[in-house]
């Protein structure tokens, strides 16, 4: 029989990769993991942590303002982007640090270095000339952003450096319509930066419920984002201390900074998965089977590099399962239905479930009920905000299929409503519960009108 010097090797130590390895060396696998960069992955180093941070950090002003309406004065308010990406570094290396820990704890073999396929069981990493042999590899080294080639792509940020700038710019122009685009033009708005985004398509958002786009676009424009859509960017030129962007229709844009928030790419370049056989996809993504498991049948792939679901939670449950199918002897495949995502932007999105649109197009009937309010917090800070609470229902099971908020703690409703909208429940199930008053999210089991176009105002 032949011997390997381990029954798994994990390349990449994000979040799917370091969860793979710690359960799969818990279940007895001999484990090894190495990891290029910094151990944590873009959720940990450079996304979902540091982003959220900076958006809590540009919250602020907003509540500083409100805060009149409830008597508050609160004299100018000074704020340094120094102290809070330094605090921020702190506390990313905090948990770059517990994730190394634990990793070792577990019994994982951690090395910092970067691994490359030789052929189907052998790793050859960068900084030795031996190659190390695994029974099972596990590709888990997620994305990095993409950038469309155009003219001057060498100027432009992305979310990484974003999170690293040695200043806040005075203006910037974010090109995207997606979750990153929206979430850093709303970090950037709230700490004082003339914020830009530029969209190709008619509406922010592509691929959310229509009434969301619409209702978040709206709300960012009320806190000073200039949202400009189907503004196709040509290309970019440094100017008078910072950036022309030329668009396709002629016009131009001046700006202190560009930021470039056009989607991520499957990091699976100079891996050596094609020569080993490894089938990849059009953008380089591994493809692989509901087991995680590549065309090659000891090499697995999770995460950001199968390009299913892009999200952290994702990623971690394809480990569990991976872990379940290769040494528990249980093939488990992941239910990618149902998955609650959130979009932290001011105010925040919160959905799961389809949206109205694909609800039309999958179901017989659909009944909608939506409800649009000025949330009770702004009734006295005189914030000009509505919030959006909708709900999309099968007509004919009366089953739940969709939930989209736009509004404050949108994520933290959704994620509980996630539950019995997963379990099938019914609207009669939703209207059975007893509404917590007073409450934005009693809203969700007190709408009882069935929403009728002409009712729309
Ligand atoms: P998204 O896919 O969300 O958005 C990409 C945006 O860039 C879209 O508006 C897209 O337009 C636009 N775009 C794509 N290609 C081009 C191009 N060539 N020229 C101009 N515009 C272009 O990607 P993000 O980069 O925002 O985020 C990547 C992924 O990371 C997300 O999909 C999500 O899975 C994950 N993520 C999740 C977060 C969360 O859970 N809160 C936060 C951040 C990221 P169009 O719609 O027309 O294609």
């Amino acid at each position: 029989m032949t011997s390997y010097d381990y029954d798994l090797f994990v390349i990449g130590a994000g979040s799917g990769g370091v969860r793979a390895a710690r359960v799969a060396a818990g279940m007895g696998a001999r484990v090894a993991i190495a990891e290029e960069y910094r151990v944590g992955g873009t959720c940990v180093i450079r996304g979902c942590v540091p982003k959220k941070l900076l958006v809590y950090a540009s919250k602020f002003h907003g509540l500083v303002e409100d805060a009149r309406g409830y008597g508050w004065h609160i004299p100018q308010a000074d704020f340094d982007w120094q102290t809070l990406i330094a605090n921020k570094d702190r506390e990313i290396d905090r948990l770059n640090a517990i994730y190394l820990r634990n990793l070792e704890r577990s019994g994982v073999e951690v090395f910092q270095a970067r691994a490359v396929l030789a052929d189907r069981h052998n790793i050859k990493l960068a900084d030795r000339e031996e190659t190390i042999s695994a029974k099972h590899i596990l590709v888990a080294t997620g994305s990095r952003p993409f950038i469309p080639d155009i003219a001057g792509a060498e100027h432009v940020i992305t979310s990484n450096e974003a999170l690293q700038l040695e200043a806040l710019p005075e203006s910037i122009a974010i090109v995207g319509g997606g979750y990153i685009a929206l979430e850093f033009a709303t970090i950037f708005a709230g700490l004082g930066v003339q914020v830009s985004v530029l969209y190709r398509g008619p509406q922010i958002l592509r691929g959310f419920d229509d009434d969301v786009r619409e209702a978040l676009a709206g709300e960012l424009v009320k806190r000073g984002i200039d949202i400009r859509c189907n503004t196709e960017v040509t290309g970019v030129t440094p100017d008078r201390g910072g950036y022309v962007l030329d668009f396709r229709d002629g016009d131009s844009l001046h700006k202190q900074l560009v930021m470039y928030a056009t989607g991520r790419v499957p990091n699976t370049l100079g891996l050596g998965l094609k020569k080993t056989g490894v089938e990849l996809g059009w953008n380089g993504y591994v493809v692989v089977d509901e087991y995680s498991r590549s065309s090659v049948d000891n090499i697995f792939a999770i995460g950001d590099v199968t390009h299913r679901v892009n999200l952290t939670p994702v990623a971690i449950a394809e480990a569990m399962a991976f872990c379940e199918t290769l040494f528990n002897d249980n093939p488990t495949p992941v239910d990618h239905e149902y998955i609650a995502t959130a979009v932290f932007t001011e105010p925040e999105v919160g959905t799961i479930g389809m949206p109205e649109a694909e609800a039309r197009e999958k179901c017989r009937s659909v009944d909608i009920y939506k409800s649009r309010f000025r949330p009770m917090f702004h009734t006295l800070s005189g914030r000009d905000e509505q919030m959006l609470m909708k709900l999309v229902v099968d007509g004919e099971t009366d089953r739940v299929v969709g939930c989209h908020i736009v509004g404050p703690d949108a994520a933290e409703m959704v994620q509980i409503a996630a539950i019995p909208i997963r379990m099938g429940a019914t609207k009669a199930d939703f209207d059975a519960t007893m509404a917590l008053h007073p409450c934005a999210a009693e809203e969700l089991v007190t709408m009882r009108e069935k929403w009728q176009p002409a009712a729309e105002s």
